[in-house]
């Protein structure tokens, strides 16, 4: 349950300003890798481990840190925990010295965290935790920030975030600087056919 890329993240995409993976504005972090293998998963350009894009994690750091006005950072993927070392570095520096509260999805099952020991960690670490696999058969997009119906939304005990999901789905279009649109979240068929008219 563990790549090693040194003091590099490999990262698959960052959004610095999204405002749907959680509460508020927030640093959108998608890593690079994911072993699950879920059937249905959308994001299957991000399970190969190859280097897509290494960024140092102290330059990953200030960046988050000299973003504006946002509420915290998300981490998803690929599967986040495949990053474990880095990833555990830049939380716990972003807990220590920031007051940005930490999202975090991974598609692990309590059971499976608590047998690799990171559960505890987590619980002391993450405000939000989006847990369990994908599951194509579950499509759900009736729930913010989720989009199978088996996976929990969890906030530890500690967790300074008090807003939960609520029973509306969310998508966001991000239209970069050379046009290209690129549709975030879990746009349900009606929004994706509605996008694929207006190109
Ligand atoms: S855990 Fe996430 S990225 Fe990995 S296969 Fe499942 S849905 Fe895809």
């Amino acid at each position: 349950m563990a790549k090693d890329y040194g003091k590099y993240f490999n990262i698959a995409h960052i959004e610095p300003e999204s405002h749907i993976y959680g509460p508020g504005k927030r640093f959108v972090i998608w890593l690079q890798g994911c072993s699950l293998a879920c059937d249905g998963c959308w994001n299957k350009e991000m399970w190969s481990f190859r280097e897509r894009r290494l960024i140092q994690r102290e330059e990953l750091l200030k960046a988050i840190a000299s973003a504006q006005d946002i509420r915290g950072i998300t981490v998803l993927g690929g599967e986040p925990l495949e990053q474990w070392a880095n990833l555990k570095w830049l939380l716990d520096s972003l807990r220590a010295d920031t007051a940005l509260t930490i999202f975090l999805y991974s598609g692990y099952e309590e059971e499976e965290l608590r047998q690799a020991g990171h559960w505890t960690w987590l619980n002391q670490t993450a405000d939000i935790l989006v847990l369990g696999r994908y599951i194509q058969g579950l499509r759900d997009t009736s729930h913010q920030w989720k989009g199978s119906g088996n996976q929990r939304v969890i906030h530890p005990i500690g967790s300074r975030e008090k807003i939960g999901p609520t029973n509306c789905n969310e998508a966001e279009i991000v239209i970069g600087n050379d046009g290209q649109m690129t549709i975030l979240g879990y746009p349900d068929a009606e929004l994706i056919t509605a996008l694929q008219l207006e190109k």
